[in-house]
């Protein structure tokens, strides 16, 4: 039985691990095409970003693979495989509650890390990414892993969810922690300005919080920032794109050895 339970924590780390390197990886190659020079000069802080990235997979995996296997063997958790054992109502309505129940639990840890004697523990690493790249999105430290890691496998418990709902939560939760720290905007205007962009985050708004600290803690969802008196608007990446073309410059107008 130990021997089931650590082979599913293993493969759930490796399952985490590969699909944080094919989805950053995926990002980071967009990135060097669609804006070059973004990452250049930035190698030592990517392979940093990639460690911490690799070891937070397995705090994420064990956790999540020792569920995987109670759900397997002995029926725990909420989650459900018959679309139908709840109304089709409840499908999509199961998968915005987890992304909101996430969103406050990520708000307030967040603000917890940002105090500063966690900070200097447990985020400091994290913000050690300036500016933050693709690779980013799961460089933290352990102590900051652990509360992430724990989110979804506690909320299995009391949440009943689908597991097609939870296959949407993850990969939502996957593509925006990359996209949010990959230092340009992906989704169309309308997401991160105007009306809906008022209570959405995305890669603006989480720059921000790299520049600032002090504020924009939100993970998906404006409400909370804005509650507290924590949002400070959406930023922007004039000045890192800038930086960007004149590297880029700099590196094509430089002899050849
Ligand atoms: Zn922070
Ligand atoms: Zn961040």
């Amino acid at each position: 039985m130990i021997i089931a339970i650590l082979l599913s924590a293993l493969a759930m780390t490796v399952i985490v691990g590969v699909r944080y390197l094919i989805v950053s990886g995926a990002f980071a190659w967009v990135t060097v095409r669609k804006h070059p020079g973004l990452y250049l000069g930035l190698d030592p802080q990517v392979r940093r970003e990639i460690v911490w990235s690799l070891a937070s997979a397995a705090l994420y995996g064990i956790p999540a693979g020792v569920v995987a296997w109670g759900w397997e063997h002995h029926g725990w958790t909420r989650v459900y495989t018959d679309i139908h054992a709840y109304p089709l109502w409840y499908a999509p309505v199961s998968v915005l509650l987890y992304l909101l129940l996430h969103d406050a639990w990520f708000y307030w840890t967040h603000r917890w890390m940002h105090r500063p004697a966690p900070f200097k523990l447990a985020h400091a690493l994290h913000h050690a990414s300036r500016p933050p790249t693709a690779w980013a999105a799961m460089a933290f430290h352990p102590i900051e892993a652990l509360t992430g890691a724990v989110v979804i496998p506690l909320l299995v418990f009391f949440v009943p969810i689908h597991v097609g709902g939870l296959a949407i939560v993850l990969t939502i939760m996957t593509v925006m922690g990359v996209t949010n720290h990959m230092g340009w905007e992906i989704f169309p205007r309308f997401m991160w300005t105007g009306r809906l962009g008022g209570w959405l985050i995305t890669a603006s708004h989480h720059q921000r919080h790299h520049e600032l600290y002090g504020c924009n803690y939100g993970l998906y969802f404006r409400h909370w920032d804005r509650l507290c008196g924590t949002d400070r608007g959406v930023g922007d990446f004039a000045r890192e794109h800038a930086r960007a073309a004149r590297r880029v410059t700099a590196a094509s107008t430089a002899p050849a050895e």
